[in-house]
């Protein structure tokens, strides 16, 4: 059994709080691994390691910083095929998708790779007599990422890439599912010329969460996870005196218009409900057809491409997706379906049952579809996170604006519709944080910046762009004036610019 320790000071160490976590392999229902449970001791070495070489690399010019994340990128793309191959074994899902995982990081290491132009800073001459004001932006120091199971390669990258590029040491705790991927990428940034220390992967449960919140030497946290989470982590990172960016679940909806085109309407649907088993933050898990009779044609299309969803195991070429990630999330997802069938939404589809052939211990369930489900519905209210799909019927347009608007959730949503002015209308007015148009997983590429409003993210800073080299710097101002600019005498009145 392959035991998965910890990657601090630049090597594989092994565990020592004697707790460990099983990781399985959903397409089958194995253990495949153990992952170590870091305790409070283990976090903190992993942090004066850290600490103690991030001054040095932090003085690094940022030319060279940027040339280790090439280095990095060129390692990852030799690697694509074993990385995709882990990740889909210990997560689930496809071997394309688990590709798409990894690309998307790539595409944010990619951007870290701009820090020389990115970090400048603004200077302006003859700000008042003699004198001149200049800010430059400095590192933290030794900063943290939490990350979730879903996206195990493209959520750290997202993270420790910009973060490193800044001149900040990382130390990362990622899902205790599905740790194998970023304990490998720390190897290859390693491999990349990364100083050892730099990048420390720190596994673990709460017990890690916590020592990393507490500690007094982590100047900045970002999380990504479930909004209950998302949440404590914040509140407990503020009362530290962190800076906090945590995001968290979700409910995207996607609004079909009457003159949507029906069919790019129902493939969208099917990628972005069902792809990933529906574990996406940015899945579509409610459609808002406007109107009667577009709700009709979208459910006559929708059905027999739901039941004709391929489930299949992550290695399968041709699956649309594979399991889900544990047996205790099937099971989750399996009693929301319930739950909606208690709370009077037709099950129109019902893929509760499925089974694999061949892997009939494998975590797998088929697609569900829900018509008729209404607001009051905890099936509405609440994150699945499965393959499972609501039909939210809204008589017109100003109801299917104000349904994401109103949601607890505020992460994506999408529009379908061939009308421009409706399509502009409701960019503007609907009150979620990354809205599609005729899109609908619209994540932002990596020079803009990802995050959700309302209970999908709580911090001002968003992920990747132009918010994550703030995020991971702060900004320092400096006023000069020479000797020929100075005065004679004392000033005791405040300096103006008048
Ligand atoms: P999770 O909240 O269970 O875990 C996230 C991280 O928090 C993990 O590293 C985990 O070890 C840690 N954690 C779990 N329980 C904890 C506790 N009680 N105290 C402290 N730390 C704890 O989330 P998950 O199941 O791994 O991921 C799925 C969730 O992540 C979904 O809600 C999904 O919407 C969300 N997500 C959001 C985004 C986004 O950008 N908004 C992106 C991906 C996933």
């Amino acid at each position: 059994m392959r035991e998965i320790g910890h990657f601090i000071g630049g090597k594989e160490v092994a565990g020592a709080s004697g707790r460990t976590a099983d990781v399985y392999q959903p397409m089958t229902g194995e253990v495949i691994a153990k992952v170590a449970l870091a305790s409070k001791g283990e976090l903190r070495a992993a942090v004066e390691n850290a600490a103690a070489a991030q001054p040095a690399w932090a003085a690094t010019n940022p030319q060279r910083r940027a040339r280790v994340m090439m280095r990095f990128l060129d390692l990852v793309n030799r690697e694509m095929e074993s990385l995709a191959d882990l990740l889909a074994r210990e997560h689930g899902k496809t071997i394309p998708d688990a590709k798409g995982d990894i690309q998307r990081g790539v595409e944010v290491v990619e951007f870290a790779c701009g820090i020389p132009h990115l970090m400048k800073g603004e200077y302006t001459e003859g700000a008042g007599p003699g004198i001149d004001i200049y800010s430059m932006r400095q590192a933290l120091g030794v900063v943290a990422g939490i990350t979730p199971f879903n996206f195990p390669a493209m959520i750290p990258m997202w993270k420790f890439a910009p973060a490193i590029a800044c001149g900040n040491a990382f130390i990362l705790k990622p899902s205790e599912r599905d740790p194998g991927v970023p304990m490998r990428l720390a190897e290859l940034m390693i491999e990349a010329g990364l100083p050892a220390g730099i990048l420390n992967v720190v596994n673990g449960d709460k017990e890690a969460v916590d020592a990393i919140l507490d500690d007094p030497d982590i100047r900045a946290v970002g999380f990504v996870g479930s909004s209950a989470i998302a949440e404590y982590v914040y509140s407990r990172a503020a009362a530290t005196g962190k800076r906090a960016q945590c995001f968290g679940g979700a409910k995207n909806h996607m609004i079909v218009m009457p003159d949507a085109d029906m069919d790019q309407a129902v493939d969208a649907l099917i990628g972005a409900g069902y792809g990933s088993a529906g574990e996406r933050c940015m899945a579509v898990s409610v459609a808002v057809p406007v109107g009667k009779r577009a709700a009709d044609t979208l459910m006559d299309k929708l059905i027999p491409r739901v039941e004709g969803l391929k489930i299949g195991p992550s290695t399968d070429p041709v699956a649309d997706f594979g399991p889900l990630v544990t047996k205790q999330h099937l099971q989750k997802v399996r009693d929301y379906v319930e739950l909606g069938v208690r709370e009077g939404a037709n099950l129109v589809v019902d893929g509760r049952d499925f089974k694999m052939q061949g892997y009939e211990d494998g975590f797998y369930m088929g697609g569900c579809l829900f018509d008729e489900v209404r607001p009051e519905m905890r099936i509405y209210k609440e994150e699945i996170f499965g393959p499972v799909l609501s039909v939210v019927r809204a008589k017109d347009y100003d109801e299917a604006l104000r349904l994401p608007s109103e949601h607890e959730y505020g992460n994506g949503v999408a529009i379908f519709t061939r009308d421009g002015d409706a399509a502009r209308d409701f960019a503007a007015k609907v009150n979620v944080g990354m809205v599609g148009v005729n899109v609908p997983i619209p994540v932002p590429i990596a020079y803009y910046t990802f995050g959700g409003w309302k209970r999908s993210g709580f911090g001002d800073l968003n992920q990747h762009g132009p918010d994550a080299i703030r995020f991971y710097t702060k900004t320092k101002t400096v006023t000069s004036r020479w000797p020929s600019g100075v005065k004679e005498g004392s000033e005791f009145v405040i300096p103006t610019m008048q």
